[in-house]
């Protein structure tokens, strides 16, 4: 087999934390000492015997996870699961209930089923196993109906209805514990997933595509509206190459988060901002900010690049912008009114940079 240079497991993250796991392994291994307890005090010998074996695959679990979450762990769970309630359905009687187990096995299972970095080989296993489980509940449920378990072990009836409750409360919760980490993990991966669509790796702040996606709705709001206020401007690092030159690349990267962080300190105005793209930002005013406020407020912007002073290392970066602005009028597409404040900044740049054109 090829190995695989895109690393495709690393986008599946894990489906359960290793804690997360760690603790249901341990509840199933508390649950079964205390079954030996019961099955010690019934006297049902073949079910003591079981579940010695019960208990030792548990700290077997204990051990292989914490080394961290792996299906092999989890089938390992499953199948003691699975064998568990073969044994005790035949020898305490389907009236415990341990039959309801299966539909917590059943749910552990389907829980990493969507996961991308597994096989058709191991889907086909799940799907192979559930239908194994079905059929072992409804075959456990003729023979109990035909008579055909042993009732020499038969728990009394009313250990029987205890366990019963106690079975089937375990049963359900096992569904919801696993329903939940799933949905949590989903929503914690999309909330992840959400934040690198639309923000720049770099800097953190909104990335290209999303001030794409801000400047179309806004430009469809501004249809309905009988006076245009969307204004916008293109902002540019002046001589940028030559920091990067000069003192290397990562200290150019200190001074685009730098410079980040400046228009951050403006989102209380309602400054909406974002990486462009290179050493290029896009800035759109705060609403209700007539064009020449805008004006006014980049020019400050401007003056506090030109007053800022960072450090990099043993070395202090100083650098300035230019500044490019356009305001929306009916009828423009979003390329025109960019490629509007675009021109600006060439003429800013062109006319000796370090100043705001609008
Ligand atoms: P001007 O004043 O005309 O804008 O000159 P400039 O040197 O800033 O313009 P130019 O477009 O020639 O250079 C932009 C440079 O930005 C080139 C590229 O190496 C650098 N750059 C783009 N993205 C990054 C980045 O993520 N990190 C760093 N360190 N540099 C970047
Ligand atoms: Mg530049
Ligand atoms: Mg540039």
């Amino acid at each position: 087999m090829t190995r695989d240079r895109t690393y495709k497991r690393l986008s599946e993250a894990e489906f359960i934390t290793k804690r997360q796991f760690l603790i249901i392994i341990v509840w199933l291994l508390a649950t079964h000492l205390a079954f030996e307890v019961m099955y010690l005090w019934l006297g049902c010998l073949p079910m003591i015997i079981v579940n010695i074996g019960s208990i030792l695959v548990y700290v077997l679990c204990i051990i292989l996870g914490l080394k961290g979450v792996s299906l092999t762990v989890i089938w390992i769970i499953v199948t003691e699961v699975y064998l568990h309630v073969i044994f005790s359905s035949i020898f305490m009687g389907l009236d415990c209930g341990y039959q309801l187990w299966l539909f917590g096995s059943l749910s552990s299972v389907y829980f990493p089923f969507f996961l991308p970095g597994l096989s058709g080989l191991q889907k086909k296993q799940i799907v192979f196993f559930s239908g194994v489980v079905i059929a072992t509940f409804l075959v456990l449920t003729a023979l109990d109906d035909l008579g055909l378990l042993s009732a020499r072990y038969n728990a009394p009836p009313e250990v029987a209805r205890a366990l019963y409750y106690f079975n089937g409360a375990l049963g359900f919760s096992a569904i919801i514990i696993y329903a939940s980490i799933f949905n949590k993990r989903m929503m914690d991966k999309n909330h992840e997933l959400q934040m690198a669509a639309n923000h720049d790796f770099l800097t953190g702040i909104f990335n290209r595509q999303r001030l794409q996606r801000i400047i179309d709705a806004e430009i469809e709001r501004e249809q309905d509206l009988p006076e245009n206020h969307l204004n916008v401007a293109m902002v540019d690092i002046d001589f940028f190459k030559k920091i990067n030159d000069t003192h290397g690349h990562e200290v150019g990267d200190i001074a685009l988060i730098e410079l980040a962080n400046i228009f951050t300190s403006y989102e209380g105005s309602g400054l909406l901002y974002g990486r462009w793209g290179g050493e290029e930002f896009l800035l759109i005013a705060p609403e209700n900010m007539s064009y020449n406020e805008f004006g006014k407020l980049l020019e400050k912007i401007r003056q506090q690049v030109e007053d800022n002073e960072f450090m990099a290392g043993d070395k202090t970066i100083k650098y300035t912008i230019s500044i490019g602005a356009s305001s929306y009028k009916k009828g423009m597409s979003s390329e025109q009114l960019i490629d509007a404040a675009d021109d600006r900044l060439y003429h800013a740049k062109e006319t000796g940079r370090n100043k705001v054109v609008y």
